[in-house]
């Protein structure tokens, strides 16, 4: 069978199933997405504060494999997303982060501090390895404690205790997903079905039917090949193929509030503040800012194999108490905050769901949400199933499936 002879179909037109979709069809594969909402690139992958994560919020797994995952995925981000999109690092990037360490956090500065650096020597070797530039730009990754007497500036010492600068930013997502929708538009090599449910994939014979329902019209189609990357509705696809998550696992509905007006760099500093149930605050210069308080905007929680329709559920007014509810909190900890001036409706209180192991929240040492390194792709024969675990791993998982498609890996 030649390689356009294959017939491979990618459930979910997120992030990582567009990008696995383009990679695929750069090397000679027909595709068709299926994506359940009418247009592609507009749940997680496009809600989410775009950090690409070097490790360094991940000090709490003491394996260090979740850091060295992030990191490999960080360093490999903007060179692969080159390969489908024209996107341009400098257009998106944010400005470097502080990392503030919150009274009551779950490690002390110094016990960051270590974490930090091993981040950063590692990050070090696998850069000298590939070559590549972090976000497209940098080759080199810092994170400094700063002198007691610096933190007023950044953030208020009666909620602060300490301070990290750091190289570490985030890629604006709403760019990147519009860079990548042009590209799939673009690309004759694949079809993609919107208001396209997927509700079931079976095995028959040696290919995989796939059911869906478009509107409203049950429909199928049979594969060679079925990619699921579905985030949100993952696990329920996987159960009917009789694939059970390797453990415990959890759906959270997190905001992540956008305030859409330019930004100078003295505006806000970039801030996550660590390490429990904080907040982070972003600043996107001429895209504007990206605004979350775990505390109030994580809104709900589930443990069933798919989560409540969460997108649909929340009114206007109850989306903009919560970001009234995250600015407030967010002012006291960051005061700059207090001197932007913009119009309320510039406010896009959006949010997104998140798929993780483990079913106990972040402000438990032993949660199991402070560790990603369990992600990834899992094949059953011709089936494969993504978690992609992080916005930052998706153009790695996408050149990894593409791999595993061409029998390379
Ligand atoms: C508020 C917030 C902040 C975050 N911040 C960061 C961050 O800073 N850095 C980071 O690395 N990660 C972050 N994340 C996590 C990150 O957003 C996700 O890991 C990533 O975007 C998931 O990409 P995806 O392509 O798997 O999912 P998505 O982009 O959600 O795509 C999945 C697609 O599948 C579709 N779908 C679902 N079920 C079906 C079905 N049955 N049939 C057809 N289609 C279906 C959905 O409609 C969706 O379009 C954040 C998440 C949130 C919510």
């Amino acid at each position: 069978m030649t390689k356009k002879d294959r017939r491979i179909a990618i459930l979910g037109g997120g992030g990582l199933g567009v990008c696995a979709a383009l990679e695929l069809a750069q090397r000679g594969y027909r595709v068709q997405i299926f994506e359940e909402h009418q247009e592609p690139l507009k749940k997680a992958s496009y809600a989410n504060e775009g950090k690409i994560h070097v490790g360094f919020i991940f000090a709490m797994d003491r394996s260090f494999q979740t850091a060295g995952k992030m990191i490999d995925g960080a360093i490999h981000f903007f060179d692969y997303l080159s390969r489908w999109t024209d996107a341009k690092p400098e257009a998106c990037v944010s400005t470097p982060f502080y990392y503030l360490v919150h009274k009551g956090s779950l490690l002390n500065a110094g016990q960051l501090d270590a974490h930090y650096q091993k981040c950063v020597d590692y990050f070090g070797q696998v850069q000298s390895k590939t070559k590549k530039r972090y976000v497209g730009l940098f080759d080199t990754l810092e994170a400094e404690l700063l002198p007691k007497a610096e933190i007023d500036g950044i953030g208020d010492p009666e909620w602060i205790d300490d301070v990290f600068r750091t190289t570490e930013y985030s890629l604006e997502p709403r760019y990147i997903a519009e860079k990548l929708t042009l590209a799939l538009n673009q690309n004759p090599e694949i079809e993609a079905h919107f208001s396209s449910k997927v509700t079931g994939v079976s095995q028959v014979g040696n290919g995989l039917k796939v059911e869906y329902l478009q509107d409203g019209l049950a429909l199928s189609d049979t594969f060679d090949e079925v990619i699921n990357t579905a985030w949100n509705g993952l696990l329920e696809i996987d159960r009917t193929m009789g694939i059970s998550p390797i453990g415990e696992w959890s759906f959270r509905y997190k905001f992540g509030n956008k305030l859409l007006i330019p930004l100078k760099e003295a505006d806000l500093p970039s801030c996550t503040m660590v390490l429990g149930p904080y907040g982070d605050t972003v600043n996107f210069k001429g895209k504007g800012a990206f605004l979350s308080w775990y505390p109030i905007g994580r809104t709900a929680w589930s443990s069933e194999h798919r989560p409540p329709e969460w997108d649909s559920m929340y009114a206007k007014e109850e989306r903009m108490k919560v970001f009234h509810g995250s600015f407030e909190e967010l002012k006291k900890r960051i005061p700059s905050l207090g001197n932007l001036d913009f119009p309320i409706g510039s406010v896009d209180p959006v949010g997104g769901a998140i798929l993780a192991l483990g079913n106990s929240d972040v402000d438990q040492k032993k949660s199991r949400l402070h560790d990603r390194f369990e992600v990834g792709l899992r094949s059953f024969g011709n089936y494969h199933t993504i978690d992609t675990g992080k916005y930052t791993l998706i153009p790695l998982l996408a050149m990894q499936i593409a791999d595993r498609v061409e029998g390379i890996a």
